[in-house]
């Protein structure tokens, strides 16, 4: 996820010319020698956010109607395949194409997430992908967990994410009419879909306070966060990689679980057009692939681009670290005993 999770367009994006201004060259300068600026109003926000969504918890727990929090756990799931199926496998891979009312339902869900635009956020991750683990990454994980999972908006960027940024080809996303009106009027329509409606809605539909509401909403937008923020962070750092072993994505079930199938990051940098972001795709733990695929048997998205199981086995071949799954049958890892055990039924003729 990854989905990188940029953020808050008015909150984190400013001042950016000033340090390109005074930036040290970066040739010159390793990661861990770089010195922060940090950007104390996102820190104080962020601290707010966070202490506002513990209370929420609380209050699911304690005095919350029971469809409050159902309903939380719902928009969590839906704002994070705004992030997932469209921001980051429909717009910024472009692995697959997705009609209209598809990509309306998609906007409109990424806007409930508050991740910045869908333009934005493309933008970033494009960025991510062509310079992984450079300065040029916006959320460098060589910089460690915190930088790379919250760290990274807490500071100003460095001065190559932006420099390399310019150079990333984002006309094909200006295009799209859609994707241009929720980028021009993003901080009319982010308030409303990510916190007044939701607040809202269950105080005139099912009747709960307006601190209940607020709060818990609140909750489920910093959840949707760290789901994405993780794939960053540990998706980044702690997993196998069976599928490149010169890279530091890892392959990381618990990402995948929260951040709906976005956890399966080494295949997914060694493959970032495949919208499954995964090689075989479980449903349980790539929800937005199931999200994907339903919507491709209605004919609303099309185009859906896969790897081949043979191109995927000569890539593990040649770089993975060998932990990769056994293949099938005959596969070289496959043990020896399962030749002695199996059962194989041969047909008379
Ligand atoms: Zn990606
Ligand atoms: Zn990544």
């Amino acid at each position: 996820m990854a989905p990188n999770i940029s953020i808050p367009t008015g909150v984190l994006h400013e001042h950016d010319e000033e340090v390109v201004a005074k930036a040290i060259p970066p040739e010159v300068v390793k990661p861990s020698d770089r010195k922060l600026k940090l950007v104390w109003r996102n820190i104080i926000i962020f601290a707010y956010l966070h202490t506002v969504a513990v209370y929420g918890i609380y209050l699911m727990f304690a005095c919350a109607k029971i469809a409050t929090s159902i309903y939380a756990i719902i928009l969590y799931q839906l704002g994070s395949l705004g992030v997932t199926a469209g921001a980051h496998r429909l717009w910024s891979h472009r692995s697959y194409k997705a009609n209209v009312p598809l990509r309306i339902i998609l906007t409109v869900f990424n806007t409930m997430a508050y991740e910045n635009s869908v333009i934005e956020w493309s933008r970033d991750h494009r960025v991510h992908h062509k310079f992984s683990e450079t300065d040029a990454d916006p959320h460098n994980a060589k910089r460690g967990f915190f930088f790379s999972h919250v760290g990274w908006l807490l500071c100003r960027k460095h001065p190559d994410v932006k420099n390399k940024g310019k150079g990333i080809d984002m006309s094909d996303l200006y295009e799209d009419p859609i994707l241009a009106f929720q980028d021009r009027y993003y901080m009319i329509l982010m308030p409303i879909a990510c916190f007044i409606l939701p607040t809202l809605a269950p105080m005139y539909l099912w009747n709960e306070t307006f601190v209940n509401a607020f709060c818990i909403n609140i909750f489920r937008y910093i959840l949707t966060l760290h789901a994405t923020w993780l794939v960053n962070s540990a998706a980044h750092l702690y997993g196998h990689k069976p599928y490149d072993r010169y890279i530091n994505p890892s392959e990381n079930l618990t990402v995948s679980l929260l951040a709906l199938g976005e956890g399966w990051h080494n295949y997914h940098h060694t493959f970032p057009w495949d919208y499954k972001t995964s090689e075989l795709g479980k449903y349980s733990v790539n929800l937005s692939a199931a999200f994907i695929d339903f919507f491709a048997n209605i004919g609303w998205a099309y185009d859906l681009k896969t790897v081949s199981q043979d191109m995927v086995k000569k890539r593990v071949l040649r770089t993975g670290d060998g932990t990769h799954e056994i293949w099938g049958w005959d596969d070289k890892d496959q043990p020896k005993e399962d030749y002695k055990d199996a059962l194989i039924t041969h047909r008379k003729s």
